[in-house]
């Protein structure tokens, strides 16, 4: 059987950390393998910790990494990353605005073969028109700055074998 650990990174989410905390454990129960679930609890300054502690004390596939400070999403993610033990990771980000019902399906792909398999946002709704016109921006301005092809509308929400996971562990930079 396999292991495979769900990265979440947190910050001040505490009106829905006790129900991301749920769902993701109904999700991981669900599964054919075994799994972890890695929060980084990002410096929040509201209850988040607290909430996330009192899971882990219950449940031991429930593992908190706590930040003294807020570092950011990414170093979130990265400390996550350095943490996680499984053959497979997913990264999921906490306010669980993508749809961790994904999560079998993206570990079948893995199954397949697949190193990298990433959510795509088919639309954006909800999102400010603002928000939607920068990000649209965004694209075409990175599509034409750099000659690796870069997809649309991909967040952070994805699974990566544990082969990439160690080649990403390689890279310290920062700014991600
Ligand atoms: N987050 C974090 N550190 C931060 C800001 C956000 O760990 O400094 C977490 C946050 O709790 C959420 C995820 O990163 O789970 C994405 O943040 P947010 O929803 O604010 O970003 P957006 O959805 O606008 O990209
Ligand atoms: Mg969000």
């Amino acid at each position: 059987m396999s292991l495979i650990s769900i990265i979440v990174p947190m910050y001040n989410e505490k009106e829905i950390a006790s129900y991301s905390m749920e769902k993701l454990i109904e999700i991981g129960n669900g599964l054919d393998e075994e799994y972890e679930i890695v929060v980084i609890n990002d410096g929040s300054n509201d209850e988040t910790d607290a909430i996330i502690e009192s899971f882990a004390a219950e449940n031991e596939k429930i593992k908190l990494i706590s930040f003294s400070r807020n570092f950011g999403h990414q170093m979130a993610i990265s400390a996550g990353l350095d943490f996680a033990s499984g053959d497979a990771v997913i990264i999921i980000d906490g306010d669980l605005q993508d749809p961790p019902e994904l999560i079998p399906d993206m570990i079948d792909k893995w199954k397949e073969g697949w190193h990298v398999v990433y959510g795509k946002r088919r639309s954006r709704k909800g999102e400010s028109w603002f928000k939607l016109i920068t990000a649209r921006l965004y694209y075409k301005i990175l599509s034409k700055l750099i000659d690796i092809e870069i997809p649309e509308n991909v967040g952070d929400f994805r699974l990566m074998d544990k082969m990439v996971v160690e080649e990403f562990r390689n890279l310290h930079e920062r700014h991600r």
